[in-house]
This record gives structure tokens, sequence and C-alpha cells, in this order.
């Protein structure tokens, strides 16, 4: 165990969905600014070796590291506060711990003894505790522990938590408590105890939160505080209120003003002198709350009734918006709905559209009249993943006349197979984590969309598919005006397409809304809604 990490842990009470993966996003980007380094790591509660296998309706998103693990859409906002890529490392669930448990006791690792929850499967918790702290990289390692206190299935979390302090010494660790405070109107009041009693379980447990995040409506007052410090044990001022952000990213600046970072600061004896003012942060901000156009994008796909199925793609328009100081409204359209009557009425008012990632066969008649639409129309288009696999059809189709073409993904037997599984994924039996998965490089050509985009012709770009280009058909494809313009220089898989004779058309294979963050805006959906505004203005 590294001897000068300090770990941070954050819990969290009476109810889900309070935005622990906020909070302590927001608390590492102020210890950031204060120059210390970061990490932040995600424990989750649930049985699946990893969120890869999970409906996005499920859990949202499923959001991908560089080195290729599928992860929870936290892992997101880590990276998009920090700028610093997350791994594996960072997201470790009730299955993976089993999972490396059970596997040691077939390999008779545990020399006859019999294997437990207490101390096996908590040793195992707590080695991927410390694992990130170990090589000294990292001044902090914040862990936020999935789900709420009291749940049967994060006790093994909540036990190792507790062992941890006696691992890693008072100054050394930290818990960091966030629970919600609710007002009730008709009493016309702030109620504390539901607040007590996560904490009452947190005692029980033997843990001590050491500073309690309080979410909330409306301003606690005084004597609210006062009664949380008595009541829970914690020090007046280690009471911090968190009320309703009007976007996420002021959270940090919240949070400072709330002075989280100096209490974390004092009570792990963390010192610095740095404490930069987080001017970037505010800048982004600033752009943000004072666009000077608007435009509307439409964002085409299939599990539309739950936003955090697209959620990174959701915050790239966010940080494209503010790099273009340009409020874009997205609005979610449901592939099902579309059909090429009803295409021009939904789009009437879209200045540029994307169509998503995704599987399976629903929804694409609709996905294929979208692109269709756009490209007929030159409405500004960005395909990502299965969005690109759909252009590709949607071109064979249309503008090479090839009928029937399709992806095998959703017609194994089809005349055409423009989109085809790649060789590699040929006889993969196991579903899990065994796509194509992250950073591989891409080559860009000169004088294309897309490397006017990036300024540069060298990139690396996250991936999660099966299916690909089918480079059979390569040839035909840009005769007619649709070039891959970005490949990947070992295997020449396709990456990107572009339409020449169109003011923005471009669809990757890649998924860049990974890659998006408050400090670096993705190229594409910076240049896509730059696209999208001069649409607009020319209409
Ligand atoms: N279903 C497609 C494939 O597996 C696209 C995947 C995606 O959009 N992430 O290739």
């Amino acid at each position: 165990m590294a001897s000068n990490t300090k770990y941070i842990f954050i819990t969290g009470g009476v109810t889900s969905s309070l935005g622990k993966g906020i909070i302590a996003a927001s608390l590492a980007k102020l210890l950031q600014s204060r120059g210390f380094s970061v990490t932040i790591q995600k424990f989750d509660p649930y049985l699946n070796i990893d969120p890869g296998t999970l409906n996005p309706y499920e859990h949202g998103e499923c959001y991908v590291t560089d080195d290729g693990a599928e992860t929870d859409l936290d892992l997101g906002h880590y990276e998009r506060f920090l700028n610093t890529p997350t791994s594996q490392s960072n997201n470790i669930t009730t299955g993976r711990i089993y999972n490396n448990v059970i596997t040691k006791e077939r390999k008779g690792e545990f020399l006859g003894k019999t294997v437990q929850v207490i101390p096996h499967i908590t040793d195992e918790i707590k080695t991927n505790f410390y694992k990130l702290g170990e090589d000294g990289k990292y001044d902090v390692v914040i862990t936020e522990i999935g789900g709420c206190v009291g749940d049967i299935e994060s006790l093994p979390f909540i036990e190792a938590v507790r062992q941890a302090k006696w691992d890693l010494g008072p100054n050394n660790f930290l818990v960091v408590h966030l629970t919600l405070i609710p007002y009730l109107a008709a009493a016309k009041e702030l109620k504390t105890k539901p607040t007590q009693h996560s904490v009452k379980q947190l005692l029980e447990a033997g843990i001590q939160p050491d500073i309690l995040v309080c979410r909330s409506e409306h301003h606690l007052p005084q004597e609210v505080k006062k009664k949380l410090s008595l009541f829970c044990n914690v020090q007046l001022n280690c009471v911090i209120e968190a009320l309703d952000a009007e976007t996420i990213y002021d959270v940090p600046l919240l949070m400072k003003k709330e002075k989280l970072d100096e209490r974390v600061m004092s009570k792990l004896k963390l010192r610095t002198n740095t404490n930069t003012e987080l001017e970037h942060w505010k800048d982004f901000l600033g752009r943000l709350k004072n666009p000077t156009s608007e435009i509307n994008i439409g964002l085409v796909g299939k599990y539309v009734s739950l936003p955090d199925a697209y959620k990174s793609i959701i915050e790239s328009f966010i940080h494209a918006g503010a790099a273009a100081e340009c409020k874009v409204n997205l609005k979610l359209i449901s592939s099902e709905e579309i059909d090429s009557e009803n295409a021009p009425r939904k789009f009437e008012e879209l200045d540029g559209i994307l169509v998503a990632p995704g599987f399976g066969e629903r929804g694409l008649d609709g996905k294929v009249e979208t692109v269709k639409f756009a490209r007929t129309n030159a409405i500004p288009f960005l395909g990502i993943c299965l969005g690109m696999q759909v252009a590709v059809i949607e071109f064979a189709r249309n503008v090479l006349n090839l009928k029937g073409a399709n992806s095998t993904e959703m017609d194994p037997n089809t005349e055409h197979p423009v989109i085809a599984l790649m060789e590699e994924q040929k006889n993969i039996e196991q579903m899990g984590g065994t796509m194509r998965l992250g950073s591989y490089p891409c080559e860009l050509k000169k004088g294309t969309k897309s490397s006017a985009a990036y300024g540069k012709t060298k990139i690396n770009e996250r991936h999660r598919h099966r299916y690909e280009f089918n480079n059979q058909y390569l040839e035909q494809f840009e005769k007619n005006g649709m070039i891959a313009t970005g490949i990947n220089p070992e295997t020449n898989l396709v990456e990107i397409v572009e339409i020449k004779d169109h003011p923005w058309f471009v669809a990757s294979q890649f998924h860049p809304e990974y890659k998006s963050t408050v400090l670096n805006p993705h190229p594409l959906f910076v240049r896509f809604v730059r696209a999208a505004i001069e649409n607009k203005t020319k209409n």
C-alpha cells in the first residue's frame, strides 16, 4: 500500500441519484486545482462483472476507457471534470470481486481455508481500493461507493471501508457522506431525520462520516446545520450544503464556496500553497451561460426515453456548445417514430442531425430515413458507431442502388453486406468484454473535413463494436462520393467516412463522445456544432 496517498471514500444515503459521481468529480477538481494529483474510482454493488452486458435502460450509458474497459457512466464525469484518463482499475463491481476470489479459490490459493465474505471478499475489495494508489502517482484517491448505505448489496463494501481506516491511519482516511435534506412544503420545513437515520446506519457499520454533503432544494439555515452536526456527530463546519445547481459544471465552484476542499485538506493534513482560481473552468461556464447563438440538434436513437443512455454525447454537446458560444438544444428523437413520410415534419426545425450508437434491428429503418433526410437536404450530419454503419447502409441502398444492402448484424443473409462482422469477432462466443474495445490509432486523409476538424492527421479514438465497413465495397463508395477519410493504419479498418458533396456529413466508427472534456471539447462535435450554426444562418 502506498504510504503517502490519501484515501477519500464517498458514500450515499437516503436515496440514490443524489449525484455522488458529480460530488466526487467536483471535489477531485478542487483538489486538482490545489496542485494535487487525484484519481476517482467507483465500486458498484451489482453482480455483473462490468456494465458492458447491461441494457442502457438498466444503468445508462456504458462508458469505455482507453484500455478498453466497459465501465459505469460516472467514469465519464471523472474524465470530463479532471481531463485525465481512467482505466479498468477505476471501476470495480461486486461481480468482479467475487470472480477474482472464486478464481483464487479454484487455484487453491486459500490453502484449505473456508472462503468467507469477511475476510476474503473484504480483503479483495481493499486490495482494489488501494491499487491505484500503489505506485505513488496519486496524492489522493477518491472512491465512490455505489448504491445507498443500508442496501444489502453494499454491506461488504461498507465493511471494507471500515477496515480501511485501520490500514491507512486517521490522517490518510476520510469519509464523505452524501445525503438528502427533503423540504416538506406543507410544513415549510427542511427535514433532517432521513439523514440522521442514514448516518446511524453508517455508525452501526462502524463508520463515522467526517463530512456530510447535504443535497437540498433550499438553503440550510444554521439551526438545521447545528441539528445535523449534533445528531450525526459531525463537526459543524463539516456540514456542507449542496444546493441544486443549474448545471453539473457549477458544482465545483459551489463546493469551493462551501469550502469542501478546505475541510478535506485540513482533515487529511494535506498542505499546499497552490490555489489556482479555476480560471479555465470559469471561462467555460461564462461561455456556456452567455451564448451568442442557438441551434437545434436532433439526436436519433432507440434509447431516447432515458437520456442517461446518451450521457457522453449530451455532455459533448455542452462542451462543444460552450466552445462555439452557442446554446445547443438537443432533441432526443426515437428512431422508431420516423418514416419517409413524417421525416420532413419531424426534422423541420433541426439545424443538425446525429444518429446515435446502438445495437440490433429495432429502429433501424427510422435511422436509415434519418440519414437519407440529412444527406439529401444538406443538413449537417454526425453518425457515431451504429450511426456510421447506418450512413453506409443508406448510401449503399439509395446512391449505389444495392438493393437490401445491410449490416450482417441486422440481416445475416443480406445480398450486400456493406457492414460485416470483423474477422477477429467470428469465433467469439462470450458476450462480455469481447467487442473491439478501447483506443486504436486512426490516420486521417489530408484535406478532409475530419482532418480539418482535428487539425492533424494522426489520432487515437475509442471503440466499442463488432461490425465494420466491408472494404470490398470501398471502391464503389469512393467513386460515388462517400470517402473513407480515416483508416486504422494497422488493419485498414475504415474508421471515418465523409460525403464530399455535402456541407458537413461525417460519420465515425469510433466514439468521439468518450473523449470530450471541459478542457478539451471534442473537435468533431465542435465542427459539427459550427456547421449547424452555418446551416442555420444560411437558411
Ligand atoms: N452494433 C454495432 C456493432 O456492434 C454498433 C455498435 C455501437 O454503436 N456501439 O458494430
